[in-house]
């Protein structure tokens, strides 16, 4: 019997399946399209690990130039709500995939009437909400920031938000990098910001003390099966992720274990089919508080592809197409450097120059990842780099050095 006949794995009793039920055959690897929505780095990475395990795949991005695009075998260029572009992919595509949160929700529930698509509209709907997102959390036993929704000047006036002072008024929704937030002191600060981010629906969040961040991907199949990348221990500058080191070089391994049981938990409580990243803070007590999940891979798990046996993208291709779930492992530590615009530029100046890649490619244990886009801007990401080693030190080091002679700062 090939793969493509064999009857799909049956799911441990009391476990929901996702939207196809399970009742889906695997994919047989080299046979077939996958689709994806989006046309980002994501994507482009999901598109080299689909292409290994022998897939085509079709990318529906409107932008003509993306990286996911041009790395694709079809290019469908359309808006992620065009009909025709998804007949299209629903006619072609064994599975679809998203690379991006906000990626319209009605978009994947159309494809999930024709084929299996993971992760599900239900699970991206909750992510792309902080509100919905943070009850998600509450609902699976994962603590959050103490937080209220602002949606209503009446809102944004409440006395009792003075308890969340000092905070972050953050928008509900389409927020990254840091984008859409603002802290705020006072309860005039906070109707001064809602008024300022133009009255949309946002979520007032309690300044924590943070002591780390860190962050689990899991992976859960349609099967009910949960596997997870290691622990990754990540430094964000002006809110943009800056550097993953793994194994977390500070953080105790109790609470790593801890973040893993809490990411499967909401994995599990989410009956969610598909790669979930999930983003905590190790405050300065030791706890560890939920800051937010990504429905797909995450900038902070590049460094599986060169440090693991199974990357996330793998997982990925994995759990679209229903094949077997292994739990990765780590063959070298890790440090992922992420490569902003800034780096085009001269210092201090808006000189466009190329940055010293033979300086850093001289370095033993670095791999080059760059997205392949066009155009250079200020905190917008071009690229990573892996460093890997025989020990986290020596990784520690090289990445050191790399970032000297890319003009990076220390970390
Ligand atoms: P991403 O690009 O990860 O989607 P985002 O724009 O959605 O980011 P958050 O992850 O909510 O933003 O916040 C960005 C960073 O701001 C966090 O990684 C953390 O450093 C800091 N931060 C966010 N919320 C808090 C908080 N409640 N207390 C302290 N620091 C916080
Ligand atoms: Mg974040």
């Amino acid at each position: 019997m090939s793969a493509a006949q064999a009857p799909a794995p049956s799911a441990p009793e009391g476990i929901d399946t996702g939207a196809d039920g399970g009742a889906t055959s695997p994919l047989a690897p080299g046979a077939g399209l996958l689709g994806v929505l989006g046309g980002g780095q994501l994507g482009r990475m999901f598109v080299h690990a689909a292409q290994v395990h022998g897939f085509r795949v079709a990318v529906l991005e409107p932008d003509a130039a993306s990286p996911a695009g041009a790395a694709a075998d079809l290019h469908l260029h359309a808006t992620y709500t065009d009909a025709d572009a998804l007949g299209e992919l629903a006619r072609q595509c064994a599975a679809v995939t998203t690379e991006f949160e906000n990626v319209p929700a009605g978009a994947l529930r159309v494809l999930a009437a024709h084929c299996p698509v993971s992760p599900s509209a239900d699970a991206v709907e909750i992510c792309q909400h902080r509100a919905r997102e943070k009850a998600a959390f509450a609902a699976a036993g994962v603590p959050c920031a103490p937080h209220a929704s602002v949606t209503t000047a009446d809102e944004a006036a409440t006395p009792e938000l003075a308890a969340l002072l000092p905070g972050i008024l953050k928008t509900a929704s389409l927020g990254y990098d840091g984008k859409g937030q603002a802290n705020v002191a006072n309860l005039a600060e906070v109707a001064d910001a809602w008024a300022a981010m133009g009255g949309v629906p946002c979520v007032l969040e309690q300044r924590l003390p943070l002591r780390h961040e860190i962050s689990v991907i899991v992976a859960r199949g349609r099967d009910g099966r949960v596997v997870h990348l290691p622990v990754q221990q990540n430094l964000h500058r002006m809110g943009i992720l800056a550097v993953t080191q793994v194994p977390a070089p500070d953080v105790p391994a109790a609470t790593g274990a801890q973040a893993v049981v809490l990411a499967h938990r909401l994995v599990q409580a989410l009956s969610y089919v598909g790669v979930l990243c999930v983003e905590f803070f190790v405050l300065e007590d030791g706890s560890l508080v939920a800051n937010e999940m990504a429905p797909r891979p995450h900038n902070s798990g590049h460094y599986s592809i060169d440090a693991c046996d199974v990357s996330q993208f793998d997982l990925q291709v994995r759990t679209l197409a229903g094949l077997p779930l292994v739990a990765p492992r780590l063959h070298s530590p890790a440090v992922m450097l992420n490569l902003l615009g800034d780096l085009w530029f001269g210092p201090g100046d808006d000189t466009p120059c190329t940055p010293d890649w033979p300086a850093v490619l001289s370095l033993p244990g670095v791999r080059l990842h760059l997205y392949g886009k066009a155009e250079a801007r200020r905190g917008r990401k071009m690229g990573h780099l892996t460093v890997t080693a025989a020990d986290a030190t020596t990784a520690r080091a090289t990445a050191l050095q790399a970032a000297a002679r890319l003009g990076l700062p220390a970390f």
